[in-house]
């Protein structure tokens, strides 16, 4: 699936059968634009080929900037809060398609929030500062933080990049608040411990970010 629901419970769903679910209120739709990611992290379902070969948001083809926009032109925009680009793979390897993408849903739909999950390494994906593209074009990035030091973050995340990630992502995260209202942070709750999770709280206080406890999703 490219375009898709969340149902209560973590089931994926198409946009139509969301609704036929639950006529009443809004909710939130994700856009799955690639399967490819700079991590390989060691809780990520990617990483298990068997069940990610047979998973919904697994892409038999990368969908083009127009395929995504004539999905989301289908949607029942009534019924719509929020754009969520996540899916099952890092969207920012593919900056081009994902920021026109918000560009057009800022022209089309000026209302709908947006938001981007992200690990957080694009700088170093891209070679540059890519906090930038996002002027504007968001309401939410939220950046996979995993853990409070770049060895354990290099360890849980097995980034292509190597111990330097941990930082470079952290700098994505502070570039990304003159450009973003709203920048958070994310642990995943059964991966760390209370421990870890307070010394990653105390890096976001000092660095002015958000810290969000989840429960495990893609990116
Ligand atoms: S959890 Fe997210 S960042 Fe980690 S490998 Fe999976 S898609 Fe990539």
């Amino acid at each position: 699936m490219i375009v898709y629901a969340v149902e209560p419970g973590g089931k994926y769903v198409t946009v139509a059968e969301s609704v036929l679910l639950h006529p009443e209120g809004k909710r939130g739709v994700y856009v799955n634009l690639t399967n490819r990611c700079t991590c390989a992290c060691t809780f990520c379902l990617r990483s298990l080929k068997n069940m990610a070969e047979e998973h919904s948001l697994w892409l038999k083809a990368e969908p083009s900037e127009e395929e995504v926009r004539g999905e989301l032109s289908e949607l029942p925009w009534e019924k719509v809060e929020e754009i969520v680009f996540c899916g099952f793979g890092e969207p920012t390897m593919r900056l081009d398609v994902l920021t026109a993408l918000l560009r057009w849903l800022r022209a089309e739909h000026p209302k709908i929030k947006t938001r981007l999950n992200t690990n957080g390494l694009s700088d170093l994906y891209h070679g540059r500062d890519t906090a930038p593209d996002f002027d504007g074009l968001l309401d939410t990035v939220s950046i996979s933080l995993n853990a409070s030091n770049a060895e354990r973050y290099l360890e849980l995340t097995r980034s292509q990049f190597g111990i330097g990630s941990f930082e470079a992502m952290l700098n994505f995260a502070e570039h990304a608040k003159k450009y973003v209202p709203d920048v958070v942070l994310t642990v995943v709750d059964h991966v760390e411990d209370d421990g870890e999770i307070a010394r990653c709280r105390a890096i976001c206080e000092a660095r002015g970010l958000r810290l969000r406890v989840r429960a495990y999703e893609a990116s």
